[in-house]
């Protein structure tokens, strides 16, 4: 990954802080996609809340440099994660402190993943049409509800499972066990996201990129 210019160096060390912290606990899955990323050109931006409207967001550096490489080339992984961003808001830094940065980047990561595999599917989408990845939001957002439950699992400390419980991502047993709350996150989802399984799962990740070949 690459950080964008000017970025603080206290934000800078926080990200890389979280991405060490997420490749040494986290699951087969966490170092699969985080290590993706790390090993790629992934651009990570910095940028006040009031820029971000979000903790964090995923997206593409330039959508028509991407439908230009789509129509012209096969692209791998490593390659379709160097055409996205993640930018995390300065304040899920300065007020969520370490969980909050690992929580956006497990969550974004999920997401900048899923992305960067639909355009390597569509880059090879005439010899392979029908492995075509093309995820709806509601998708994209089952994901990486998913991995951030499976993360506060792997921390097992009480502040990320306290988090969990109140995003409806954890639920706990009788035994007082946590697990990851599919029907919370479904909830969630619908409450939260206007996003349901059997309702408007949203847009498709080519149309939230913005691809014309799709
Ligand atoms: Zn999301």
């Amino acid at each position: 990954m690459k950080f964008d210019r000017g970025i603080a160096k206290k934000y800078r060390k926080s990200v890389e802080d979280a991405f060490a912290m997420l490749m040494d606990k986290g699951d087969a899955t966490h170092k699969r996609v985080i290590g993706a990323i790390i090993d790629s050109k992934m651009l990570v931006q910095v940028k006040p809340v009031s820029e971000v409207n979000a903790s964090g967001r995923t997206g593409l550096v330039s959508s028509v440099k991407t439908n230009l490489r789509l129509a012209t080339e096969r692209i791998d992984l490593e390659e379709a994660l160097g055409e996205v961003y993640i930018v995390i808001a300065e304040e899920t830094i300065d007020t969520g402190f370490q969980r909050g940065c690992e929580g956006t980047f497990v969550h974004e990561g999920q997401h900048a993943y899923d992305f960067a595999t639909a355009l390597e599917s569509f880059s090879n989408r005439d010899m392979n049409p029908i492995g075509v990845y093309d995820p709806t939001l509601y998708e994209l957002e089952w994901n990486a509800h998913k991995t951030a439950g499976n993360y506060m699992l792997q921390i097992n400390k009480q502040e990320y499972l306290d988090e969990g419980i109140g995003l409806m991502i954890l639920g706990q047993d009788a035994s007082g066990k946590y697990f990851v709350n599919d029907d919370g996150i479904r909830q969630r989802l619908r409450e939260s996201y206007k996003l349901a399984e059997d309702g408007d799962m949203g847009p498709t990740a080519s149309r939230m990129m913005g691809l014309v070949f799709a």
